[in-house]
């Protein structure tokens, strides 16, 4: 007997239709006080509605649906797999997934289908469908991640913002760096830093520690801020502070690392400590020096004494003066160290100054085949200053200067006003100039390159013109030194 396949879709579709009849007549109290919706499908996706649920969800009256197929509810963008999920369904196997429909008054809801086959007589007749609405919990679940999503696009902006520091870090690799993290790492790009090892930028005798404090974030504990040393892309070692938080990022357990550089912080610390024995070395020198001033007097007078004795020879005498005058010298150069501290400002002419330090500095620079010229075009107001302190510092700079030209040459003290309420003073010698590896040092007390050199100038020089509010500039090159002193007016 020949029979074609829209006869065995029709027998199929009988059977579906006393299967139903048969299931309602059983469970219909069951099925419609269920707030789903509860239908079947014949095997080309018709509908047939089984409770009042389905009109309310798909929002169609019964008589519509007899017309209604699976295809022309889902909205076209999960009409691919909502189809898969029904074929696979008609094959034999339950089926769960959410996808969207369009509801008769054109909304669009969010369901959750149930799909599983009918099976009489071990023939698969049709498709029992389950639809739950979820729209609601949906559009929660939605505005909880668009929340979750903002607060996080927000953290970033802080974050990113932040004058410190900050790098994100899981286990031991970095997530995250905020721009101020590329510029103190001394990189270049995000990449520089993201991805790598966080023990890559730690000296490795914090590592220890380092590892301790991992732990304690990953329990859930601030690791506050300790002292480390950093070491940057370019190797240089830069001492910071850290402290590490525990935090979220990307949904998983991280660390939130804060860094501030400290390094200005130290180096006051150290020059405060060096001023410290600055200014106890001053009281030393100005104690030892009155004690020395004292005999020697009385040693002169007897030496005069002594020159008057014919049987003293000349030349000792005169060898004793010379030597007497040294030490009379030194003393001096000791009394004027463990001066700096009382300060007397008033107005004072800056250019007589300069001519004064070039009257007192001139001979030794002639000795030295050394032209100094003081060149200055505009009109200098008068400056609040206290005269011997900013001569001091002239003094250094010229004596800097001539030690720097062993073959001689020109020095030149330019004055000048770039701007209003400054005067800038630059002091140009075309000297040996200073070492590049030795420029971060100058200024440090003691930091020297002579053999009789106290390394004491440019530092007492530098603190002088900070207490007269004002900068100190130093470039170098082989040919010569420049030295900028800017002052306010
Ligand atoms: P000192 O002169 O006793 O060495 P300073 O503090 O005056 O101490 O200078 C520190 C160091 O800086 C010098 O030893 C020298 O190496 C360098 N320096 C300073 N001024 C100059 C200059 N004009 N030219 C070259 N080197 C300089
Ligand atoms: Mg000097």
């Amino acid at each position: 007997m020949n029979t074609s396949i829209s006869d065995i879709k029709r027998h199929k579709r009988e059977l579906l239709e006393t299967h139903i009849k048969g299931s309602l007549n059983q469970y219909s109290p069951l099925f419609s006080c269920d707030s789903d919706a509860i239908y079947v499908m014949d095997l080309d996706g018709f509908f047939l509605p089984l409770n009042p649920a389905c009109e309310r969800i798909f929002g169609y009256d019964p008589g519509q649906f007899a017309k209604l197929n699976y295809m022309k509810i889902v909205t076209l963008e999960h009409l691919d797999r909502a189809l898969s999920f029904f074929y696979k369904a008609i094959e034999g196997k339950l089926q769960n997934f959410d996808c969207q429909i369009i509801h008769q008054s054109g909304v669009i809801l969010d369901v959750n289908i149930t799909n599983y086959p009918i099976v009489v007589e071990e023939e698969i007749i049709g498709v029992y469908g389950i639809a739950k609405d979820i729209t609601e919990i949906k559009q929660r679940r939605r505005r909880l991640t668009e929340e979750i999503q903002q607060r996080e696009a927000i953290y970033r902006e802080i974050v990113e913002h932040s004058p410190d520091a900050v790098v994100i870090a899981k286990s031991n690799q970095i997530l995250f760096a905020n721009d101020t993290a590329i510029q103190l790492a001394g990189a270049r790009y995000k990449s520089d830093l993201i991805g790598r090892c966080i023990n890559d930028f730690i000296v490795n005798e914090f590592s220890d520690i380092l590892k301790e404090r991992v732990k304690q974030v990953e329990t859930g504990e601030i690791a506050d801020f300790i002292d480390t040393k950093l070491v940057r892309v370019d190797g240089k070692i830069i001492d910071v502070e850290t402290k590490a938080i525990p935090a979220i990022y990307q949904n998983e357990p991280a660390r939130h690392i804060i860094i501030r550089d400290i390094s200005e912080k130290k180096r006051t610390q150290n020059l405060l400590l060096q001023s410290e024995k600055l200014s106890v070395a001053g009281q030393l020198a100005a104690g030892i020096a009155h004690e020395i001033r004292n005999p020697l007097t009385s040693i002169k007078g007897f030496l005069q004494l002594m020159e008057a004795d014919k049987n003293v020879k000349p030349t000792y005498i005169e060898i004793i003066k010379s030597e007497m005058n040294r030490i009379e010298q030194i003393l001096s150069e000791l009394l004027l160290l463990s001066k700096p501290q009382g300060q007397k400002f008033k107005q004072t002419n800056l250019l007589k100054i300069l001519e004064d330090v070039k009257a007192l500095i001139d001979t030794q620079a002639i000795l030295n085949n050394i032209n100094i010229t003081i060149i200055c075009s505009t009109e200098i107001p008068l400056l609040i200053c206290d005269e011997n302190q900013l001569k001091q510092v002239f003094i250094n700079l010229l004596k800097n200067s001539i030690e720097a030209m062993p073959n001689g040459g020109d020095i030149k003290i330019e004055v000048d006003r770039p701007e209003d309420g400054i005067v800038l003073i630059k002091v140009a010698d075309q000297g040996t100039g200073i070492a590049k590896e030795h420029l971060d040092q100058i200024g440090q007390p003691f930091f020297t390159t002579k053999e009789n050199g106290t390394g004491l100038g440019l530092m007492i020089s530098m603190q002088i013109i900070k207490n007269h509010n004002g900068t100190f500039h130093i470039s170098s090159s082989p040919n010569g030194t420049v030295l900028e002193i800017a002052l306010p007016l």
